[in-house]
């Protein structure tokens, strides 16, 4: 298990992160999100031991993070970090010693994931000469190659195209379900929806949102209700506990205050033409991002 105990790191004066705790069992897939300068990559750096604590713990499997530790993890940084003038067997064998692993389980697994994504061409060409998508696709098998127990991953899909996005979905599903722990980071919500049951949301360094997405979604009581049909937005928006009404396509999206609000917008739309849809849904996770960090903007 990842766990990170109270951690607050400063740069100079600067508090960039202020006592974070959260904790990550082997075959979960946690989210750690937050605006820009929220201070991920900071959290990431000190988790990979790259960057000193200056206060409160991190341990994986109990063990403080130290060279020794560093082998059992993965990270896939947001920036590219490939030396560009190797051939991708070169960059392999160059991570996977750093990892401590042997040239011969180096070159079957680089070869083994070269064909899950669709590569095995590429084994001898520079990396310079590869599209962006495929330079991603090396930084990924780079991180994945010795198997971490703890994988990082930050902006996992920048540069993807979208069948290229679910070659990764795949693999990293696969890999939580062997065992391994991982974090992800990404400003794209709808693909954080679709993997973490559990995150944080940073601002200014602190935690302003955390548990398990269900139960967030749950608490956050507003909610949507669907419309199609011929409504007059004027009556719905005089429903006491409506917040907006808009037209979307062809449907109408009336966000509520809370669950109670449903009958009062139910009563009004069934007197009127043509109803063929009324679904109450949830929030998605990118609306009680936005709600939650403006909330704690304004405090
Ligand atoms: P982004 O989504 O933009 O990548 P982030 O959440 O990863 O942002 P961090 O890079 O961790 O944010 O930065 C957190 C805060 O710490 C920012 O205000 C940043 O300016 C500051 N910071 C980061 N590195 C340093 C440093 N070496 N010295 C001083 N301040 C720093």
């Amino acid at each position: 298990m990842l766990k990170v105990d109270g951690v607050t790191k400063y740069y100079g004066d600067f508090k960039a992160v202020d006592n974070l705790s959260f904790e990550v069992k082997p075959g979960e897939i946690f989210g750690l999100l937050g605006v820009n300068g929220a201070g991920k990559t900071t959290t990431f750096r000190m988790i990979m031991g790259l960057l000193d604590i200056t206060k409160g713990n991190i341990t994986l499997n109990g063990k403080k993070i130290d060279y020794d530790v560093t082998d059992k993890i993965g990270f896939l940084t947001e920036e590219r970090s490939l030396l560009t003038k190797l051939t991708v067997k070169e960059q392999c064998i160059f991570y996977g010693v750093l990892k401590g692993m042997k040239e011969e389980d180096i070159l079957k697994r680089t070869k083994e994931l070269l064909e899950k994504f669709e590569i095995p061409e590429y084994l001898d060409k520079k990396i310079k000469e590869l599209s962006k998508g495929n330079q991603q696709k090396v930084q990924f098998i780079t991180a994945i190659l010795n198997e971490p127990e703890l994988l990082i991953l930050d902006e996992p899909f920048s540069g993807l195209d979208p069948f290229n996005v679910e070659l990764f979905k795949k693999e990293i599903v696969e890999m939580s379900k062997k065992g391994s722990m991982i974090i992800f980071s990404s400003h794209r919500m709808e693909h954080v929806e679709l993997f973490c049951k559990k995150l944080v949301v940073l601002l200014n360094g602190k935690s302003v949102l955390s548990g398990e997405l269900k139960k967030i979604k749950e608490q956050y009581r507003k909610k949507n209700i669907l419309i199609k049909g011929d409504i007059d937005i004027k009556e719905i928006e005089k429903i006491a506990g409506v917040v907006t009404v808009t037209k979307k396509a062809d449907e109408y999206e009336v966000k509520i205050e809370n669950q109670d609000i449903v009958k009062d917008v139910f009563k009004y739309v069934s007197k009127c033409d043509n109803v063929t849809k009324f679904s109450v849904e949830e929030p998605s996770l990118n609306e009680i991002f936005v709600a939650k960090v403006g909330e704690s903007y304004e405090k």
